[in-house]
């Protein structure tokens, strides 16, 4: 495939193109562009040119475009959904679910940016107006991973084009292809300029975008020691960061858990994805005397799910997306277990799965914070559980972490949830039913998880800068102006 620049497919000024490969099956699928600082700039060029062009363009046409791409969208859903699996790795009802969010999200934005655009406030006189205009900034670099890899594009590029800017998207470079696709199907009609897709390494693509004088706004998804490295790059230029970064989330599973559900919710909140979502549950808390039942009920479940390519029906868990991926998980399973911990489950390689980078589904006892698994974001199938005596120490230990993004209980008792809620720190909290998200509600993390929110209201701000308009409509001469004192 191409990128798409300024209305056209083109090729890299490079002339180079790299593969990307299916992490099921380790072949490869297509190629696309290795694009160079150069294609940076006419992308950054383009946009710029449309940004003043989009100017004259009203709420209404953008809203009515953002319709039509999710038209397209749904009119290619399968096909869509079906090439997301082959180069993501997660199963077709995950895939299903991140295109069907990807399109509801362009709805979504696409009313919400004919709502309003800022508001009439009081003035300090009678016969003034006084406006709060929420405008464009211009170009938005939108910078996504590529384990939602078209879903958390989405969730920038709609509204930072509900609110009139125009976006320069780079994509992950293990995931390009679905992007590029929706491009084709949903985008190519938009203005020249208002989308651009350039493909390459984020080393290369990716600084010369973020640090580009021309684009005042970069909404990032990634890493941590991505966004940090962006904020240092950055530092120096005063543009608005919106960084949604790791996670090592926390499950609480409270005395009064019925157990059934507590495992289920639990599985699923840590294995969607082979565990490669930011927001999966990294660590588990269990009140002591109920471990070993529970222990041993989520092993037996856990132990009998399907691993395969995400492509068959009758997958449950995927391959990881890749190798390196994979060794980060292992290396934390095997520090732990140096340090006590014991594998009820899982733990190895799936002995008759020779290619992708699979991992069986791991379930972990007797952990505790000063292991690995506890601390860093795993990013794998893994389920460390940790025995907890009083609620209480529940809550610290949920809190006992650098992260804040998400965080889970399990429990019906009111006083414990609302505890929950009042007490963690993390950008969403769910309970009982862990990982659903909300168009209306923002998303995003606290402490080192990052700054800004995606999704709802916010999300649409965050696309906005402000401006607060004065106007004395007779404008007379002021008694508090000069000279002073009579
Ligand atoms: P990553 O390595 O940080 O990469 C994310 C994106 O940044 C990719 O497109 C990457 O390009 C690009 N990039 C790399 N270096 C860059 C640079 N110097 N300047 C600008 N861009 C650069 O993250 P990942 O491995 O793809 O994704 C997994 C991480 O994302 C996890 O930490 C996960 O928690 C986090 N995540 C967070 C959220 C959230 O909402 N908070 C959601 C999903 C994932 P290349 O692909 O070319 O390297
Ligand atoms: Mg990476």
């Amino acid at each position: 495939m191409k990128m798409w620049i300024d209305g056209q497919w083109v090729d890299s000024a490079s002339r180079q193109a790299f593969e990307v490969t299916d992490p099921a099956t380790e072949e490869v699928l297509d190629v696309v562009p290795a694009g160079t600082p150069q294609d940076v700039e006419r992308a950054v060029a383009a946009a710029q040119a449309a940004v003043a062009a989009g100017r004259q363009t009203t709420a209404v046409e953008r809203a009515n475009l953002l319709h039509q791409a999710a038209d397209r969208m749904r009119d290619h859903f399968d096909e869509l959904v079906r090439l997301l699996t082959l180069e993501e790795g997660k199963p077709v009802p995950e895939n299903a679910e991140e295109i069907d969010w990807s399109i509801n999200t362009l709805d979504y934005y696409a009313e919400l940016g004919r709502h309003v655009r800022g508001r009439v406030i009081p003035s300090p006189d009678v016969g003034q107006l006084s406006l709060v205009l929420k405008e464009p900034y211009g170009v938005v670099a939108c910078i996504g991973p590529w384990n939602y890899p078209f879903l958390l594009l989405v969730w920038k590029m709609a509204p930072a084009r509900a609110a009139g800017n125009t976006v320069v998207v780079k994509p992950a470079s293990l995931t390009p292809l679905t992007t590029l696709r929706m491009v084709e199907l949903a985008f190519a009609d938009f203005p020249p300029g208002v989308v651009n897709v350039v493909t390459g390494r984020g080393s290369e693509v990716g600084d010369a975008l973020v640090s580009h004088p021309d684009v005042p706004v970069v909404a990032f998804t990634g890493s941590t020691a991505v966004g940090q490295h962006i904020a240092r790059l950055t530092a120096g230029q005063m543009k608005k960061l919106h960084l949604e970064l790791g996670g090592k989330d926390p499950f609480v599973i409270a005395d009064d858990a019925p157990l059934e559900a507590a495992v289920e919710a639990l599985s699923y909140a840590a294995l969607i994805n082979a565990g490669q979502v930011c927001t999966s549950t990294e660590r588990v808390y269990v009140p002591r005397a109920m471990m070993p039942h529970f222990a041993e009920a989520l092993a037996d479940r856990v132990s009998r799910l399907r691993l395969g390519p995400g492509i068959e029906p009758t997958t449950d868990v995927g391959p990881m997306i890749g190798p390196t991926y994979r060794a980060k998980v292992e290396e934390h399973v095997a520090e732990a277990v140096a340090r006590g911990a014991r594998v009820l489950t899982g733990g190895r390689r799936p002995p008759h799965l020779t290619r992708g980078a699979y991992y069986e589904p791991t379930v972990l006892v007797d952990v505790d914070h000063s292991m690995r698994i506890m601390r860093e974001e795993t990013f794998g199938p893994t389920i460390p559980l940790m025995a907890y005596d009083t609620f209480d120490e529940a809550i610290a230990l949920a809190n006992d972490c650098e992260y804040g993004l998400g965080a889970c209980l399990y429990s019906h008792d009111a006083r414990k949830v609302r505890r929950f809620y009042e007490e963690v720190r993390a950008g969403t909290i769910w309970i009982n039913d862990p990982l659903t998200d909300n168009y209306a509600g923002p998303f995003g993390g606290m402490k080192m998880s990052g700054v800004g929110r995606e999704l709802g209201i916010e999300g649409l701000e965050e696309f906005w800068q402000t401006k607060h308009v004065h106007w004395d409509i007779e404008g007379g001469i002021k008694d508090y102006w000069y000279p002073y004192g009579g």
